[in-house]
């Protein structure tokens, strides 16, 4: 008998196709590596998330860097990436950008040290089944996870270095984090409490959702029924809007005028992903989907 081959998606995946088909298309079924990442917004992101994991880390080894540590490592990562090319939607500097991250890291710093609040995992990996089967998975990565001893809550932390916040609504919407919150109550049991947080950095501001287990199970059917759409979906039209601002696909864009490139030239092999560190979620959802 032939064997069955699981599908497993990311939650990119899923956001890339409801966003634009076309981009999914570049993206997933020809696999176009973009020439660069351009977004300034994206490489302080990155930068952010990786000073944030790097401190917990710490935190969990059983030492509490100072302040000063955490801004040199932050100055550090965002050297190490940086390129003059990274561009920017607006009239600030690549330096107002990197000041922006600095004054995030010292307010999240100072309002949150001594971190003792029962970190568990930090980008922990999570795979979810969506059918009884087990023929669809999701995976993603859970930016922090914490135990609150006193709640007896599992928490699950997102940051986000967006200068605009969402609506309250579309936060209530959001199927990313309540799909990792699956996983979590698979591993330590249905019955326990598990907190949704998002940490907004640029407002020092933080919300907080839970869902029932029947909003779970309702989510799992949708995301299902939405993989089953992509899955019979033949054409796949581009879907102009202010997020085409963002995509690193517009320079090869027919709906802005402008055409590919060679489909062979950019399918270059996996391995050159690791020149564009701001997608490393993309990178590591990528290589994740070989294993
Ligand atoms: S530029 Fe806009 S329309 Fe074109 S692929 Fe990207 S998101 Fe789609």
């Amino acid at each position: 008998m032939p064997e069955k081959k699981e599908k497993v998606y990311s939650y990119s995946r899923l956001t890339t196709f409801e966003q634009c088909n076309l981009k999914f298309k570049f993206r997933y079924i020809d696999k176009i590596i973009p020439k660069l990442e351009k977004s300034i917004e994206a490489h302080l992101g990155s930068t952010v998330h990786s000073t944030l994991e790097w401190l917990y880390t710490q935190v969990k080894e059983g030492r509490i860097p100072s302040l000063d540590e955490v801004i040199i490592f932050y100055s550090q990562e965002w050297e190490k990436y940086y390129t003059p090319d990274f561009i920017t939607q607006n009239s600030l500097t690549h330096q107002d950008y990197f000041n922006k991250g600095v004054e995030f890291i010292i307010v999240y710093y100072t309002e949150h040290k001594p971190f003792d609040d029962n970190t568990l995992e930090i980008e922990k990996r999570i795979l979810i089944d969506l059918d009884e089967e087990g023929n669809y998975k999701i995976q993603g990565f859970i930016d922090r996870l914490s135990y609150n001893l006193k709640t007896k809550e599992y928490e699950i932390h997102d940051y986000k270095t967006a200068n605009y916040p969402p609506s309250e609504e579309k936060m209530h919407k959001d199927r990313q984090l309540a799909l990792y919150s699956i996983a979590i109550k698979n591993h330590y049991g249905k019955d326990k409490d598990v907190k949704l947080t998002w940490h907004f950095l640029a407002f020092n501001k933080r919300f907080h959702i839970k869902k029932s287990n029947d909003d779970l199970e309702k989510l799992k059917k949708e995301t299902l029924e939405l993989i089953k759409k992509i899955e019979e979906t033949k054409e796949f039209p581009a879907n102009k809007s202010k997020l085409c601002n963002w995509c690193e696909y517009k320079d090869m864009c027919p709906a802005w005028g402008n055409s590919p490139d060679s489909l062979k030239d950019l399918q270059k092999p996996k391995e050159d992903l690791d020149k564009y560190p701001t997608l490393s979620k993309y990178i590591k959802e990528e290589k994740l989907d070989e294993e």
